[in-house]
């Protein structure tokens, strides 16, 4: 990648600002207010935006992150999902909105997104005298 085209800043769709400081734009609607731009922090923020009574005319969403977007445990992830991880009782729902957010926004080709066949293997060492 040409040196020129390194350094440019990326651009923001217009719902989307980094500032370091208050916006204002905030002021008359309900603030909702998140701390940490992990994955936790930014899918509440998106799955708030798709709630069915929220109004940008009167909600506004604020994320307050200390280091950087993903600079946590979500930066660091495999990326791995299975049907067989835990709690069970998120594990169906969660498998599922990432196909949903996969099949939305193109996640194959966005960021890798993929179903794989797997098996786990366990084994046991038996000791020698059992024989
Ligand atoms: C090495 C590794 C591999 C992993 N692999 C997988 C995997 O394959 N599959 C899987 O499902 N999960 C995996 N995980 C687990 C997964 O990454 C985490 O469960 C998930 O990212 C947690 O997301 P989070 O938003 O809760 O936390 P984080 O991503 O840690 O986000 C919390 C954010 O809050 C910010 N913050 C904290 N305190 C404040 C504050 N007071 N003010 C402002 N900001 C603050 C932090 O800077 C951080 O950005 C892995 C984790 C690790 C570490």
């Amino acid at each position: 990648m040409p040196e020129t085209e390194k350094n440019q800043i990326p651009e923001q769709p217009e719902f989307l600002t980094y500032s370091s400081f208050p916006s204002g734009k905030h002021e008359g609607k309900t603030h909702f207010i998140i701390v940490g731009a992990g994955i936790i922090g930014v899918c509440i923020a998106f799955y708030l935006t798709r709630h069915p009574k929220f109004d940008p005319k009167k909600h506004y969403i604020t994320i307050i992150e200390s280091k950087r977007v993903a600079g946590g445990a979500s930066g660091k992830a495999g990326g791995l999902l299975a049907l067989w991880a835990f709690p069970q009782q998120i594990v169906p729902l969660s498998f599922q909105l990432h196909q949903e957010l996969s099949d939305e926004f193109n996640g194959e080709k966005e960021w890798g997104y993929r179903r794989l066949t797997t098996i786990s293997v366990e084994a046991t060492k038996i000791p020698r005298s059992v024989h």
